[in-house]
């Protein structure tokens, strides 16, 4: 098949769009995907400048996702001294999956001259996952642990290093899983906080004094082309499984998607529409805004904010360290 752009010799075809492109064409119209999220999130401010620039903390795991993000991001602000980049990895402790995964980052950071920082469970939480896993004092999934904890130290470094917005490379795929879950599960309060954390713009999200907010600048595209991306531009990203991966119910959503997609091109990207919008809705009607119930404090422990006398970061290590 020839590229519809220029009919040179297509490598993709998108059966959502119909699309066939070559290479170019291909690694061009991803870029300028999440360039578009980016302005129509409105990531960058009016008010942002070279004299006071914004400081993004990206999530860089290794992984394909987040080793694309941040490679479109270096593009895209190479030469805009109002954006500083800071690369953050965490390191869970998983013996042969993780420390591959960071000679990734270190690879990919040295190669684009960004700032990277390391943290890793064992220095802030005196945890191993692989340990967790063995003890295991709460009945629950590995990645049940796993997300507390990664989340945690997301907030604190972002906060730590002063940052205006921190990004995470969730791709399509992983948003409309997360949409289609949340419906299934009918839990209406977590399509609020979905939108909060990380949908829509940032004008309609509106103030988040409490955290340093969120964005996902790769989520309108499918994961096959985030990887056919990393592929292409010979990123060095890490695609090993992790061996405690554990989410069986997103397996089964993925599986599910991957059907629907098939018989029905453009599946994901309807699913997203429609759910952005009603997620929004939910947000305002739902009062995952407003202040009352969902009043925040302070863990007495730690600090880090919560709605619970000691969060469950802590709660969590207590009963690891407690066996
Ligand atoms: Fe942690 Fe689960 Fe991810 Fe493994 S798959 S790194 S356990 S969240």
């Amino acid at each position: 098949m020839d590229c519809d752009k220029c009919g040179r010799e297509a490598v993709m075809h998108a059966a959502y769009s119909g699309l066939h492109l070559c290479e170019d064409h291909f690694v061009a119209s991803v870029e300028k995907r999440v360039r578009r999220r980016i302005r129509e999130d409105d990531l960058v401010p009016d008010d942002a400048t070279p004299e006071d620039p914004q400081t993004w903390v990206v999530g860089l795991s290794g992984g394909k996702d987040s080793v694309v993000l941040t490679d479109i991001l270096y593009r895209t602000f190479e030469q805009d001294p109002r954006i500083q980049l800071v690369a953050l990895t965490i390191h869970e402790g998983i013996e042969g999956y993780r420390d591959e995964s960071v000679d990734a980052c270190v690879e990919l950071t040295d190669e684009l001259g960004i700032r990277h920082e390391l943290v890793t469970y064992e220095e802030e939480f005196d945890v191993q996952m692989d340990d967790v896993v063995e003890k295991d004092p709460e009945g629950m999934a590995a990645c049940a642990y796993c997300g507390v904890f990664r989340r945690d130290l997301l907030s604190k470094y972002a906060e730590k290093y002063d940052a205006d917005k921190l990004l995470t490379g969730h791709n399509l795929d992983d948003e409309a899983q997360t949409a289609l879950m949340n419906f299934l599960e009918g839990d209406v309060s977590q399509v609020a906080k979905h939108f909060d954390a990380s949908l829509g713009s940032f004008e309609e999200r509106g103030e988040q004094d409490d955290f340093v907010p969120r964005a996902k600048p790769l989520r309108d595209v499918p994961e096959k082309e985030v990887a056919l991306y990393a592929h292409l531009e010979d990123l060095p990203a890490h695609i090993t499984e992790c061996p405690h991966a554990s989410e069986a119910y997103r397996g089964e959503i993925q599986e599910l998607l991957h059907k629907l997609e098939e018989n029905h091109p453009g599946t994901r990207h309807s699913i997203m529409a429609g759910y952005e919008e009603l997620a929004s809705l939910a947000a305002s009607e739902f009062g995952a805004r407003d202040e009352g119930d969902t009043e925040l404090g302070e863990c007495e422990r730690c600090g880090a904010s919560t709605t619970r006398d000691v969060c469950r970061k802590c709660s969590l290590l207590d009963s690891i360290h407690a066996v």
